[in-house]
């Protein structure tokens, strides 16, 4: 981040009580502009409810956020023209054509028929879905809607664009498309805060990722760092306990250690997801 230049997004204390069961437990963090930041974290953990926060769908029980400069409490409307989102569920128009569920979103921001028909001819063909424009979007795969959210949350070129959970329930290879159409967005300039339970999306995706357990960041880093923090190689063994995972920092230090030994081991190198096991507790020894 330049110096004097505002941070994308900035969270702190962020707190959400659902009748007395707390979901966001003081959560803090900071996004600086053109990164693509990831909040890990399995079902449950409060990935949603700060998206929902974040972009005006949900009320916060306490703490503070800013998008881009805008309060979202002291100017909600300001917060909500920089952010562009995508939930889960998909919430498109089907007996809509691609085209027209573009122009709805437009005109929703105010932007005029002109700046309307450019935007939606040029990001249908980020998405590669140009030649389908006057389709009806029921007749669209599951993958094809889910780049259709996408490229109509950038209609009004928000600064920050929120992505939960963006490839669920997908398949693998239309998986990576949509890894590699997030980063093209992010090559293009956009801030990018997704959410996901996929430890490889994260790994593979992400500048920064958060890990969330229970409404509270348990760690916060590149996933290189990540990793780094509970040693640079694993190895696994399979005993009458069940599997257990030992990490070096080093491989000659794990390599002494599986000479002395008895019986099969697999030496690896750490991923992320034993990072996130160790780092929020979770990893079996
Ligand atoms: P994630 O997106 O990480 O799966 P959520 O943010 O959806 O997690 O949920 C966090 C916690 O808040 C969960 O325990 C969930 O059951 C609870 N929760 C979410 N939405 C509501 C709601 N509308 N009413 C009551 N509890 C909710």
């Amino acid at each position: 981040m330049n110096a004097g230049e505002l941070p994308a997004i900035v969270v702190e204390d962020l707190r959400k009580a659902y009748g007395g069961t707390p979901a966001l437990d003081g959560v803090s963090f900071s996004v600086p502009p053109g990164e693509l930041f990831a909040y890990l974290g399995p079902n449950g953990a409060g990935k949603s409810t700060t998206i929902r926060i974040l972009t005006g769908l949900t009320r916060k029980s306490g703490g503070r956020a800013v998008l881009g400069g805008a309060d979202i409490d002291r100017d909600p409307i300001g917060a909500k023209r920089r952010c562009g989102v995508v939930m889960q569920h998909v919430n498109l128009d089907g007996d809509l054509s691609l085209d027209e569920n573009m122009d709805i979103h437009g005109r929703l921001f105010g932007m005029s028929a002109a700046d309307r028909r450019a935007r939606t001819a040029e990001l249908l063909e980020v998405v590669d879905l140009a030649d389908r424009r006057h389709r009806l979007v029921n007749t669209l795969s599951g993958g094809m809607k889910r780049r259709l959210m996408i490229a109509r949350a950038l209609m009004h070129r928000p600064a920050i664009l929120f992505l939960d959970e963006p490839t669920v329930g997908l398949d693998a290879d239309i998986r990576r498309r949509i890894w590699g159409l997030i980063k093209t967005i992010q090559k293009q300039g956009a801030t990018v805060f997704l959410t996901t339970h996929y430890i490889e999306e994260a790994e593979f995706l992400a500048d920064r990722v958060a890990f969330l357990d229970t409404g509270r960041i348990r760690a916060l880093d590149s996933p290189a760092a990540l990793i780094a923090r509970v040693g640079g190689w694993a190895f696994d063994r399979l005993g009458p306990e069940g599997m257990t995972t030992r990490y070096f920092a080093d491989r000659e230090a794990a390599q002494a250690a599986i000479a002395t030994a008895d019986d099969a081991l697999t030496l690896r190198r750490a991923n992320l997801e034993d990072a996130f096991l160790t780092l929020t507790g979770k990893a079996v020894r």
